[in-house]
């Protein structure tokens, strides 16, 4: 497959290319070989992108929503039946297997363009009476959006911040991470194909300072961020200099609760999808697994076996359930924080090393008597590390639950049914999951509570974060007046 974009930007409908940015080497995570290189966007590139999408946004917007919606769910199509293609790219972008990569990237990315495809022809405002007077609202696009992605999900980033944006009647300038910048190019080359005008989905390449760049300029309405929370201080406060509009999807450190009438196999499998599915690079993973002693060797007997069963190498041989991770930055800040495990005293039951060879492969790790206050239970690792900390009364285990910065998500395996939705009601977190875990269609808001995040994607939430209403007083009689 050709991993060589035609050009680093799409810009104004067109790959554009400025060979004077700073070099962006990409690379395979399974091999470690240069597979492609892209320039980050000189402030050249930033301000074409800019005016493109300044130029196009009034004309879109003022589409009607069935006309833009139209040419979402055809990108969608297209997706779709270009879904082996793109899930190469794909894995070829960040390592993750084919056999995950072909059922939840660009298959997740047409979900939403469907999905808010559909919808935009049912945004509308309302009519309020008053007397004989009356107001109605206007719901009105935003302008000009700009979308920051992280390298877990290029593709369904690019489409998860494009399509409501778009179906809003707003342009958008996205912004990959650097780590992995060939997936939205093809996003916004599919758009181009499903008839968007030009200037309306633009795509920069570029580190952190080109994302600055653009949240600072004011031709910029609203910036949306899926990234770590120390990243999201720095883009909240630079966007609100600026009063802008915000979505923070942002890191977490979520737990899950397994009682002792848990069913097991599905305890472990939750374990398993919320910890090592993308080489456990997902923000949303519950990474804090509290079980209950009574079960506890149990539930670490069963996960051991069936971690036997993870099929780790060739990320493209659709039998490979467990790739690499994503760069040797990534593996490197994972096997530091196992360190710190072993070091702070917590019991390495299963994985622990780096594999040799080529490409950034680590083994699934499992540390049990892990501790509240130990740093793998306290910080992000973002890696495939699941520290099992046990627990014997529900109302202890709630409140070190949400005793975190996080919020993100939070699972509970029960099968007492007033208990599941009781403590779904007492988890601080904005998605959370009962006898289940990481789901995330796109009918359902997704987004955090506390640190992890403002606003909320996905469902007809991601609809108030996309566009903004305008009240019209209307009176039919005369107009009062004291002097
Ligand atoms: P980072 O926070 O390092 O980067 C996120 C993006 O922000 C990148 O494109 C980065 O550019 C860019 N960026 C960095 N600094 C700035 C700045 N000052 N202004 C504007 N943009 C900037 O996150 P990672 O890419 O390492 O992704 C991992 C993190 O993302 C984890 O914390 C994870 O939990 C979170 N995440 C959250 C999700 C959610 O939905 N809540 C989903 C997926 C991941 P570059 O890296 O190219 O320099």
């Amino acid at each position: 497959m050709q991993t060589q974009p035609t050009a680093s930007h799409f810009i104004n409908g067109a790959y554009v290319e400025d060979t004077n940015g700073t070099p962006i080497d990409v690379i395979y995570p399974a091999t470690g070989e240069k597979i492609a290189m892209v320039y980050a966007a000189t402030p050249a590139i930033i301000e074409q992108a800019l005016t493109a999408a300044r130029d196009a946004q009034a004309a879109w917007g003022a589409m009607t929503g069935t006309e833009r919606g139209r040419i979402l769910r055809r990108a969608a199509d297209i997706m779709r039946e270009r879904n082996h293609d793109l899930s190469i790219l794909e894995t070829y972008d960040t390592g993750k297997p084919y056999q995950e990569t072909s059922v939840a990237d660009a298959t997740s990315g047409a979900d939403a363009l469907e999905y808010f495809g559909g919808m935009a022809a049912t945004l509308t405002g309302e009519h309020i009476q008053l007397g004989e007077d009356w107001v109605y609202t206007r719901r009105e696009p935003l302008g000009v959006c700009v979308g920051i992605g992280a390298w877990n999900y290029p593709t369904q980033i690019a489409c998860w911040k494009g399509a409501p944006a778009l179906a809003c009647g707003n342009s958008i300038i996205f912004k990959p991470s650097e780590t992995t910048p060939l997936s939205a190019l093809k996003v916004a080359e599919i758009l181009v194909q499903a008839g968007l005008p030009a200037g309306l989905y633009n795509v920069v390449q570029g580190m952190g300072e080109v994302g600055a760049a653009l949240v600072t300029d004011p031709r910029v309405d609203k910036v949306s961020l899926t990234g770590s929370v120390p990243t999201g201080r720095k883009v909240y406060a630079a966007a609100a200099d600026g009063m802008k509009h915000v979505t923070m999807e942002l890191g977490g450190k979520s737990p899950i609760i397994v009682f002792e009438d848990a069913d097991i196999e599905n305890a472990v499998s939750g374990a398993i999808v919320g910890n090592f599915y993308s080489s456990g690079q997902v923000c949303s993973n519950g990474t804090r697994v509290f079980v209950h002693t009574d079960i506890k060797e149990a539930f670490l007997k069963r996960l051991a076996e069936r971690l036997d069963n993870a099929v780790i190498g060739d990320p493209m041989d659709p039998d490979t359930s467990f790739g690499p991770m994503v760069s040797k930055r990534q593996l490197d800040i994972v096997l530091g924080y196992i360190d710190k495990g072993k070091a702070e005293g917590a019991r390495l039951v299963y994985g622990g090393n780096a594999i040799d060879g080529k490409g950034f492969y680590m083994q699934p790790t499992v540390f049990a008597d892990v501790t509240d206050d130990m740093t793998i239970a306290r910080e992000e690792i973002f890696g495939p590390v699941l520290s099992v900390l046990d627990f014997t009364d529900e109302d202890d285990v709630m409140a070190r639950a949400n005793d975190t910065e996080f919020g993100l998500a939070a699972g509970v395996f029960t099968r007492d049914l007033s208990r599941a939705h009781r403590v779904a009601a007492n988890f601080q977190a904005g998605t959370c999951y009962i006898n289940t875990y990481n789901d995330a269609p796109v009918e359902a808001p997704f987004g955090g509570m506390k640190n992890s995040g403002v606003g909320r994607e996905n469902s007809k939430a991601a609809i108030e974060h996309y566009s903004q209403l305008k009240s019209v007083y209307v009176r039919m009689g005369d107009m009062e007046a004291p002097f």
